[in-house]
């Protein structure tokens, strides 16, 4: 293996994995893990979410007597990630500008392996360890989603997915995404407009009654995509609108998912025209709405913020707990009854060309897993 923790990273970002693309690092990690004395397998989720490889599991037997403690990380990475040509800058580990830089989430990766390298080449007794790296994180938590549970016998972990060292995120919100078909009614735009029904305006007037941004502080709502219409001189008779929405509470994401479907029906029955058969044609609103996951919400006092607490103090981080507003592998860990938090790696700027990591941090993370389980194996 590497001779460092940077060169160890080096190695992984200039691997290819955009998201569905993972087979490459999957079989360097695997291949590294099993050297290290790791039971490794890949379970099938990429038969679902289409992808070249599935989540890859280890199991690393521990000689104290204890339930595993599990680490996960994600193995894809945003666009545009081929071709990654990491440099080192004064303190800081970048990309070369054209590409992101993969510290999302191979940081993550990278501390998980070290701490177990260090922790078997030093001969410390230690509870076992599950690790679970996942696949198509960034394109909608497919690779959780899919995740076949029952290899894991770990009752909680840690998602390192974050940005400071050591930071723990114990709660995320639910999320309902919205897949909205406005229908009207096709007629020439400048020969008989009164024959028709626009799709486009419909939209519009309902879309100006949304609720939208920042709701409350538990709730978010969105519009990120509209298409619709053919030509100018067509009165358009479709529009697809794609919108999201974001609570803490499983109350208010239904409330204002309602909402967005009672204004859209309203506005839509306002307008009806009559057709050459003398019949009448009403606008319509199709709305498809699907789950992209759920909500969960740790507490303060649970033993998994209370070890990873002691990790932070051991090692002079500190001790911060936050709730997160976006949805990731944690959500569908939780939601298969694997409590985990999300905790940070030092990853920064992440999802742009500017992506950074400190090394420092990079190093900090490896110490923070250690730490971790050497407290746990011991508790
Ligand atoms: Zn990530």
């Amino acid at each position: 293996m590497e001779k460092s923790i940077v060169d160890y990273f080096f190695s992984l970002v200039q691997i290819d994995s955009e998201s569905k693309q993972e087979k490459d690092i999957a079989l360097k990690l695997e291949k590294d893990l099993t050297a290290l004395g790791a039971e490794v397998r890949f379970d099938k989720a990429n038969e679902k979410t289409g992808g070249n490889i599935g989540n890859l599991y280890a199991y690393f037997p521990g000689k104290v007597d204890k339930e595993p403690i599990l680490f996960c990380a994600h193995m894809d990475t945003v666009k545009p990630g081929i071709g990654i040509k990491p440099q080192i800058l004064k303190d800081r580990i970048t990309s070369d500008g054209t590409t992101i830089l993969g510290s999302d989430d191979k940081s993550g990766i990278a501390q998980i392996v070290w701490a177990i390298k260090e922790i078997s080449e030093s001969n410390i007794s230690h509870s076992p360890i599950e690790i679970v790296f996942t696949i198509a994180e960034e394109v909608g938590i497919l690779g959780s989603k899919n995740l076949d549970y029952s290899l894991i016998k770990s009752k909680f972990g840690f998602a390192l997915d974050s940005r400071d060292v050591g930071s723990l995120t114990i709660g995320a919100p639910s999320e309902n995404d919205l897949k909205i078909f406005v229908h009207g009614k096709e007629a020439h735009a400048g020969v008989e407009p009164e024959k028709g029904l626009n799709a486009i305006m419909i939209a519009a007037e309902a879309i100006r009654e949304f609720p939208l941004g920042r709701i409350d502080e538990e709730t978010t709502c969105n519009i990120g995509k509209i298409a619709g219409g053919k030509a100018t001189n067509i009165i358009p008779n479709y529009v697809e609108i794609e919108a999201e929405v974001r609570s803490h509470s499983e109350e208010k994401l239904q409330k204002v998912t309602q909402q967005i479907c009672s204004i859209l029906e309203e506005t839509a029955s306002k307008y009806q025209v009559e057709n050459t058969e003398g019949k009448i044609i009403y606008a319509k609103v199709e709305i498809d709405i699907k789950k992209g996951y759920q909500s969960f919400r740790l507490k303060e006092d649970d033993e998994i913020v209370t070890l990873a607490h002691k990790a932070n103090k051991n090692l002079v981080l500190p001790c911060t707990t936050s709730i997160g507003g976006g949805g990731s592998d944690a959500n569908n860990f939780n939601q298969n009854g694997i409590k985990m938090a999300i905790v940070g790696t030092g990853m920064n700027r992440v999802h742009t060309v500017d992506e950074f990591i400190l090394i420092s941090d990079l190093e900090k993370g490896a110490q923070w897993v250690k730490k971790v389980i050497k407290i746990y194996s011991q508790m």
